[in-house]
């Protein structure tokens, strides 16, 4: 039987998965039971199949995808650590998974307190003082964030901050959210050491400045030294500042957004936090913000008043509601168990050795690829494509697809953009310091094939189904249904 079938296509006439006694109700009497149109008139399409073809059916399919089950998944940017498994034991439990969201308060007090201290506790390590749960990803909460802030302003009578700053580093759903919350975007330069431009920014900030956009560790993996002058440029010309803390995984318990300077935060729990994503799965991006901003947060806040949990919806000047209930409540919960079962040494020793592991694969790969920026990198390291790339021949397209047959998950690619070649490299802490040597073997090899053998690695993956597709007709005219072409 071939795995690479549809169900539909090894079905056999009159095969059963499956062997139930005879029906013993009447079937007239259910006929009558059931409201006419719910009824059915035509034989149903089900696959005819046996059980075992069945769980090979779907036990080879989840087999194709890669996973941090899987492999070494160092995807700079999106942080894809382990995620433990306790924490789908604890979403699962039959007291968080089956409650509703519109039942009383007084009933769902556990869920409640789950909610505010996880609250608490994202507040405490970006250094903020309330955060909302309610935006379901990371661009959401940077759009929330957003309006937060234009929310702030308008408060004031002041309607003419339409402008936000982002640095050429920055990730695309920066920009993207700006104009999605309705503001122009400035993009202002990097500097030789990948940091923000002071002079570029000072000419950039004016009356119309709504907020300056940034990350720090940013997008190149470094961090800012001049963070605590950045964020006073544009508090001083009125704006506020935002912190993308998609990926906070260098600064855990050692630096605090709050402290350098910054007003509003959100985090991808779904990355830092270890809950699983990819494949456009369910993340949570709650934003957290200083005690000014408090009351433009999208209603309902939780809150406890004595021993008792709440859901507060008293706030005049709230944004709305950006999310249906409370947010992705299963995400939150792994998030929770995550930070009860690290607690707060473990944190920052997860940062520390996140950092580590970054530096070690930068150290040890210096020799034969260009580094973006030699310095010390933080959570993850962006290298810039072969030193000897036989003549400009071998590109990092190259080395990402010899990666798959090496059994790696390749790294983020040309990305960031102001990189040439680059090679986004994000090994979290997750990993043994076997499989980073086995990585950085393995990265290494292709140098070498690369100076000997270039012809092959323009031929790579020879171990995968599909080979290199034409990536940019993948992306505009992907083939989503089964059959066509
Ligand atoms: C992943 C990421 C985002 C977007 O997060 P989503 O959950 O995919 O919407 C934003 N900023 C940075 C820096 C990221 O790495």
């Amino acid at each position: 039987m071939s795995y690479d079938k549809m169900i539909f296509e090894v079905s056999v006439p009159d095969r059963v998965g499956y062997s139930l006694p005879e029906l013993d109700v009447d079937k007239k009497g259910l006929e009558n039971f059931l409201p006419k149109d719910a009824l059915c008139d035509e034989e149903l399409d089900f696959p005819e199949v046996s059980e075992v073809d069945v769980v090979r059916h779907f036990t080879n399919l989840s087999m194709k995808n890669f996973g941090v089950d899987t492999g070494f998944y160092p995807l700079g940017s999106c942080t894809m650590k382990y995620n433990p498994k306790r924490n789908e034991y604890a979403a699962r439990m039959d007291g968080f998974a089956n409650i509703h969201p519109l039942q009383d308060e007084s009933t769902v007090q556990g869920a409640l307190r789950m909610l505010y201290e996880v609250d608490g506790a994202l507040a405490e390590i970006a250094g903020m003082d309330k955060m909302s749960l309610q935006p379901a990803a990371g661009a959401h909460g940077e759009y929330t964030g957003i309006v937060t802030i234009k929310k702030y302003h308008e408060s004031k009578g002041d309607f003419k901050r339409d402008k936000v700053i982002v640095p050429d580093s920055a990730h695309g759903t920066n920009p993207a959210t700006a104009v999605m919350a309705g503001c122009q975007v400035i993009e202002i330069k990097s500097n030789d050491k990948g940091m923000v431009d002071l002079e570029a920014l000072k000419a950039a900030v004016g009356d119309d400045t709504c907020a300056l956009m940034l990350t720090n560790p940013n997008t190149v993996g470094m961090f800012d030294l001049e963070i605590k002058e950045i964020t006073k440029i544009v508090h001083d010309a009125g704006g506020l500042v935002y912190y993308d803390g998609a990926n906070a995984n260098a600064i855990l318990g050692q630096v605090r957004p709050g402290d350098m300077g910054f007003d509003v935060i959100h985090y991808n729990v779904h990355k830092t936090f270890s809950t699983p994503h990819g494949g456009g799965g369910p993340g949570a991006g709650p934003i957290g913000v200083k005690a000014f901003l408090k009351e433009f947060l999208p209603a309902p806040l939780v809150e406890k008043d004595g021993d008792r949990y709440y859901l507060d919806y008293d706030l005049p000047n709230s944004l709305g509601k950006v999310k249906d209930f409370h947010g992705h409540f299963g995400i939150l919960l792994r998030t929770y168990t995550y930070l009860l079962t690290m607690g707060a040494d473990g944190l920052k020793k997860a940062s520390t050795i996140a950092v580590l592991n970054a530096n070690y694969i930068q150290e040890n790969l210096k020799d034969d690829y260009n580094v973006g920026f030699d310095r010390i990198c933080m959570h993850e390291t962006v290298l810039g494509g072969l030193k000897d790339d036989h003549g400009g021949e071998i590109k990092t397209l190259d080395v990402a697809k010899r990666l798959l047959d090496m059994g790696f998950h390749p790294p983020t690619v040309y990305f960031p953009l102001i990189v040439n070649e680059a090679l986004m490299i994000e090994p979290t802490e997750t990993e043994s310091k076997d499989t980073l040597d086995a990585f950085i073997e393995a990265m290494k090899q292709i140098a070498k094939e690369a100076r000997e053998n270039p012809e092959e690695l323009k031929c790579a993956p020879r171990t995968t189904e599909i080979q290199r597709p034409d990536e940019t007709l993948a992306a505009r005219k992907p083939i989503l249904k089964y059959g066509d072409k």
